[in-house]
Order: C-alpha cells, then structure tokens, then sequence
C-alpha cells in the first residue's frame, strides 16, 4: 500500500508494516491465544506475559537502572503535564524550572502553573520558536524541585542534542516524539514520559519511566487514578488498559530489538533519514527554507517553508497527488512538516526528495 508507505504524519505516524501485518493478524486472533487482541482480557495470564515483556524489553533496549518503574497509562502526555506537578510540585517552597520551547512546552507549562509556581528558565516565543538555547543561556537553580524540558518538538521540529540540567536536580522530560528513535542517556532523568503514537504504536497508552525516589516523596493524598504508585503497585493494570495498544507497542519492541538491531542502530538509520531531507533543503538555493537553526534541526521532524504560502498549497497538493500523506505543518505554524518517525522507511524519504527536487524544477 503506497499511501501507507509514504506517511509522514507528524502523529498518529506511520508503523513498520511488518508489525502492521502481525497486527492485522492479532484483530481476527493473537497466534498463541487464538482470540483476538480486541476481546482478550487485561486479567489473562496472557496480557500480564505481554506487560512483563514489554517491560523487560523497554529496559534493555534503554539501560534502564533497576530503580526506574516502568508504567502504561492513559491520557496521553497531557494527562503527565498535570501529574507530574501534581507529584513533584504540590507543597514545595521554590518553584519548578520549565523551558518554553514551542507549543507543546507551552502547554506544559500552562497545566504546571494551575498547580504551583514555576520560572520559565528560557522562552523562545519572542523569536518564533525557532531555536533552543545554548547551555551559557540557562541559569539553572539548585534549590528546583525538578526542572521539566521536552527533548523534541514536535511542531517547530526542534531537539535537543545533549542532556540539560543539573545532577542535583530532578530532571523530566517528554520524550513523546523521540523516544526509543536513538540512545537518550536515562539514567540521568528522574522522569520520562512519552505517548506512543509517534515511534512506538498508536494512541492511547503513555509510557512514564519513573525512579522509584519520585514515587516515595509523591503527596500522600493524590487521586488514586492520578497517583503513580497505584499503577505501579498493580503493574499497569490499576484498571482496564488499553491491551490493543500496549499489545502494540511489544511488537514495536520486538521489531527494535530483533529486526532493527537495537537503539543504536535506530538512530543511525534515523541520522540518514533526516540528512537526506535536510541537504535537499540546504541544497535547494531558498527554495525550500528549514525553519529550524541548523544546530538545533530535529530528526524526527523536519519543519520549512516555501517563498510563499500560495507556493506551500501548490507544493502540498502536488505531492498528495504523487502519494505522499500527512506533510501540511501543524495548524498553530502552518509551512510544511516532513515526520520521519522510526516506521518510516529510508526508501520513503528518498522518494519524497526526489519528489521535492522534481517540483522545484517544475517551478523553477
Ligand atoms: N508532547 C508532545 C511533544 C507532543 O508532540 C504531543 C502531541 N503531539 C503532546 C505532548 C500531547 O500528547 P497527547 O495528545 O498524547 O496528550
């Protein structure tokens, strides 16, 4: 299926299709239970196997430390935007440290205040979002009851390269557009949540890796559905999951594990998808215009313009017509947004640089 192999969503994203295919097969029946993942219960022996191995294979694939949990939710990542204050903020004499680096900081950040005060270390809204900063701009404290970042934007298509903050701080990040996409160096966060729709399955299950430190000092009186401790004492089954799509996100795991060879490798193939597009860009003359600071350019989602807006619609016409799905910028930036998330294929992203190189003939 053509349209499927060219989707560059920036989420829901695209899946490899050979774990759409066991998927397709798991709706009529899962091979080793013979019912089908829609009607199989979350009290099954069976899904308890499923959680345990997702679990030990986000740990190994991540090197996660012993300490981490390792929880499913729901609520997407929004739902962590007021947990995670709920948890680490509520009660505390000095506020929280956020960085507003695009929209979806800024959502962070909007939750965090309905719960306590925090300081926005650095804001790239004045610039139009279109860098992060540099390490001699961020003044962190030490006396922070954590310091919350998001490692990539999805919109602006921004990302970090390097971990931020300081040791003596508890550092939490919203890894939702590029997690389990390259190595991240966990054992340095305190927190790490990301949803799956982008890299790792479809919506409605939120992975949130936790140190075992966060859950002992958390408010005694949080809601329970609310409070990370019942999902991890209950291993993820506090009520009824999402078992479809945690289901999915194993076999996403499988396929990293044993198909692609680990995160490592992940992130070279990941490497070479966004060089393509990015020399398209920078080999364009201006036609077409990064919007990111080159050293800042995220690989998970790759953000430009064209001369105008009228020249962007021809653009994103054409190329829905030659096949390819998903490339109009988010509603909030317009432009145009190429997503190349883990099931995406290198042959996709060469296809769709050959598309651009041929339209800016056309036009030219
Ligand atoms: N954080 C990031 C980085 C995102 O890209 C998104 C959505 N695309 C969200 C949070 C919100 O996630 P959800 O819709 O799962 O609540």
């Amino acid at each position: 299926n053509p349209l499927n192999h060219l989707n560059f969503s920036g989420g829901p994203g695209a899946l490899p299709e050979s774990v759409l295919l066991q998927v397709q097969q798991s709706i009529i029946a899962v091979p080793e239970v013979g019912l089908s993942i829609l009607g199989i219960s979350h009290r099954s022996d069976w899904f308890a196997s499923v959680v345990a191995e997702l679990e030990g294979n986000i740990r190994e694939l991540m090197g996660l430390p012993e300490d981490f949990h390792v929880l499913f939710l729901q609520g997407g990542a929004t739902q962590q935007f007021s947990m995670i204050p709920m948890t680490l903020l509520r009660g505390k004499p000095h506020p929280a440290e956020y960085l507003h680096t695009g929209y979806w900081s800024g959502k962070a950040l909007a939750e965090a205040r309905r719960e306590g005060a925090i300081r926005v270390l650095w804001s790239g809204e004045a610039s139009g979002f279109r860098r992060l900063p540099g390490d001699e701009e961020l003044a962190y404290s030490p006396d922070a009851p954590y310091l919350h970042y998001i490692s990539n934007e999805t919109v602006e298509g921004l990302q970090f390269h390097r971990v931020l903050g300081r040791d003596d701080v508890p550092r939490v990040c919203d890894m939702s557009s590029d997690f389990l996409s390259q190595p991240c160096e966990a054992e340095r966060y305190s927190l790490i949540y990301a949803h799956a729709q982008k890299n790792i399955g479809p919506a409605g299950v939120t992975v949130v890796l936790v140190r075992d430190g966060v859950l002992k000092n958390a408010p005694a009186d949080l809601p329970g559905f609310l409070d990370y401790r019942s999902h991890a004492q209950a291993h993820s089954i506090f009520n009824t999951p999402p078992v479809f799509a945690i289901y999915v996100v194993l076999l996403i795991t499988r396929w990293l594990r044993n198909e692609i060879g680990g995160l490592s490798r992940m992130a070279e193939i990941n490497r070479s998808k966004a060089g393509l597009m990015y020399r398209r860009l920078d080999d364009s003359h201006g036609f077409y215009r990064g919007r990111a600071e080159t050293q800042d350019r995220s690989l998970m989602n790759v953000t430009f313009n064209l001369a105008t807006p009228e020249l962007e619609q021809r653009f994103l016409a054409a190329a829905q017509a030659a096949g390819f799905s998903g490339l109009s910028g988010h509603r909030s930036t317009g432009g145009i947004r190429a997503s190349l998330y883990n099931g995406l294929t290198l042959s996709a992203v060469e296809q769709l640089t050959g598309f651009m190189e041929d339209f800016q003939r056309k036009a030219g």
